[in-house]
């Protein structure tokens, strides 16, 4: 009936939009309803443009643990701000100190790979860490400095909004699930994290699989596994 209907109003010359993943929408019945949804759309994305630049400040200028004093900047996140997935690392390496971007050293081209295997571009999913500075000679976090750092990248989930969590490594997945379950055990199945409950897979830090190539074959399936819950929730 709706694909009838769409061929009908192509026929006629009235396009038909359709928000990704949903059904069609029709054209708002009246020019003034257009206007007025357009100004709506408009003012929703300004003030969430102005949620972003507040955020990116905040974290440009923290100084809330010692960590900022050794870093040359702060590694903030990089992608698409209305990502259905949304990738958490742990911290900031020296590539990504360096650039100011996640993931950007050999493990970031490993995590693009897993990433690309479930036909998702970098550039289609949003990347952050726990941490934003990078901790001297890359140790493990101080419970501290992610304490300190964690509301930054929980309101990045809630300015994305993101069907699903894929947590890399057991740093990162540890700290989400306030736990001490080794990693073996988090993975290969759905948790969730944060006030909206998001469901959270957790994997294998492919700085990790580089090491030990033959949990590569795991890492794949939990992989499908947040394949299978964006299809889903579709
Ligand atoms: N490892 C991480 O956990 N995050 C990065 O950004 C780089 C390496």
């Amino acid at each position: 009936m709706t694909l009838l209907r769409d061929q009908y109003l192509a026929e006629i010359g009235i396009p038909v939009w359709r928000a990704r993943g949903t059904a069609a929408i029709s054209p708002p019945a009246s020019p003034e309803l257009a206007i007025e949804a357009a100004t709506t759309a408009l003012a929703g994305a300004a003030q969430a443009s102005d949620a972003w630049s507040e955020l990116q400040a905040k974290v440009r200028a923290c100084t809330l643990c010692g960590l900022h004093r050794g870093r040359t900047q702060t590694v903030f996140g990089v992608g698409r701000r209305d990502a259905s997935l949304f990738v958490i690392g742990e911290a900031p390496g020296a590539d990504e100190d360096r650039q100011g971007e996640p993931f950007v050293g050999r493990a970031g081209q490993l995590l693009n790979a897993m990433l690309r295997s479930i036909g998702l571009p970098r550039s289609e999913v949003y990347i952050a860490n726990i941490l934003k500075c990078r901790p001297p000679n890359n140790r493990d976090p101080e419970p501290s400095e992610s304490t300190s750092c964690t509301p930054y990248l929980s309101r990045q989930i809630e300015l994305v909004g993101p069907r699903v969590l894929l947590a890399v490594g057991r740093i990162a997945a540890q700290w989400l699930l306030q736990t001490d379950t080794p990693i073996g055990r988090l993975r290969g199945r759905v948790t969730s994290y944060g006030a909206q409950n998001t469901p959270l897979v957790v994997t294998y830090h492919p700085a990790y699989l580089l090491r030990s190539p033959l949990d590569k074959a795991k890492a794949w399936t939990d992989l499908c596994l947040v394949k299978e819950l964006l299809s889903r929730s579709s």
